[in-house]
């Protein structure tokens, strides 16, 4: 496996599009053409050493092996739940934690990437932000989290969300870049209908996301509750951005995403699983067009919400299927892998503090 190189000075390959591949091999007195051949190496055959390339000179892998570095995060460890998910723990170059997951489920494999160090939002239920905001991951450091975990695991990769730590569309030049990475078919070549957007509903950041050349992208938006009082004690953005706003961006751009919402909504009992939220959470669905995703809560030590009961959870889906609302349940993919958004990393982080 590749470990990233910790000096400055090397350019990272993954996360440059063709286009700048083309660009570096010409600096590297190569033709344009070689910048092709590399995306082919890196994106689609996912090459763990120079030595696996048969066809570039000896003196161009020198050159690529002095002056550049595949991938610029490094694998720490994983871990493997009992349903058959794995959570990776990667470190940054400047020593931060970052967490990726593949969940395999039904046969498909689905990576969940992270977008940020740390997360601004402050969901009251979140581990990602407990420990504050770092940085925005780089284009190249979102694109090499699929690269090391296929590397590792061994596994192919049918869908990406966004829906790690951090918040997507706050970090959106390297989420789009990252994107293009993944979608083109010089790069991973994964369908642009296997890719998902979550936004916990930056309200500008959804016009600027529509505008985007982004048809049949998802996007997701972490409802969590339909009433103001109660999101904006659990969601925090919605002090800046409420539920009208929220509704009404939805309502506008939904003509031009090609592809129906989804609603995340993790259920916590008392606060937001009542026969009322279900009601009420319908209309909205019903609103944009919105499909619901309800999350059985992963309890984390820094906060005291609870994970609702089966019983609960199942009257809530009730309501959703009585007025017509398509949804899905999903009871914790990794319980026993510290499985809460951001938890691992937390972990390590203060573990590394002492
Ligand atoms: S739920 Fe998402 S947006 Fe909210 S704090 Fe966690 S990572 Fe950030």
């Amino acid at each position: 496996m590749i470990e990233a190189n910790l000096q400055n000075t090397k350019k990272c390959l993954l996360g440059l599009t063709q286009k700048e591949l083309q660009e570096l091999a010409l600096s590297f007195d190569e033709p344009a053409y070689r910048g092709k051949q590399l995306a082919n190496w890196l994106y689609h055959q996912n090459i763990s050493s120079w030595d696996e390339v048969k066809n570039f000179p000896k003196s161009f892998k020198q050159k690529l092996e002095e002056g550049t570095t595949i991938s610029n995060i490094e694998f720490v460890e994983s871990k493997f739940s009992s349903d058959d998910s794995i959570k990776c723990l990667f470190r940054s170059k400047d020593g931060y934690f970052l967490e990726t997951v593949l969940i395999r489920k039904n046969g498909r494999h689905t990576i969940c990437v992270s977008s940020q160090l740390g997360c601004k939002m402050n969901c009251s239920f979140c581990a990602s932000s407990k420990e504050g905001f770092i940085r925005n991951l780089k284009a190249t450091e979102i694109v090499s989290q699929l690269f090391l975990l296929k590397q590792i695991t061994g596994e192919r990769v049918d869908n990406i969300v966004y829906m790690g730590m951090g918040e997507p569309l706050e970090n959106f030049d390297a989420v789009m870049k990252s994107i293009e990475i993944f979608n083109s078919d010089w790069g991973f070549h994964i369908g642009a209908r296997k890719i998902t957007v979550s936004t916990v509903g930056l309200v500008p950041a959804i016009k600027k996301f529509s505008q985007e050349k982004l048809r049949q992208i998802r996007l997701s938006i972490s409802v969590h509750s339909p009433f103001d009082d109660v999101r904006r004690e659990i969601v925090p953005i919605n002090r800046k951005y409420d539920l009208t706003e929220l509704m009404d961006v939805l309502r506008n751009e939904k003509g031009r995403y090609g592809r129906e919402y989804t609603f995340e909504y993790t259920l916590l009992k008392g606060i937001n699983d009542r026969p009322e939220d279900a009601v009420e959470l319908s209309k909205m669905a019903n609103d944009v067009g919105a499909k619901v995703n309800l999350i059985a809560y992963n309890p984390i030590p820094d906060a005291s919400f609870e994970r609702s009961s089966l019983a609960v959870m199942r009257r809530f889906r009730e309501i959703l299927d009585k007025k017509k609302i398509r949804n899905t349940l999903r009871i914790s993919s990794g319980a026993d892998i510290d499985a809460a958004c951001g938890q691992l990393r937390l972990q390590r982080h203060r573990e590394q503090k002492g």
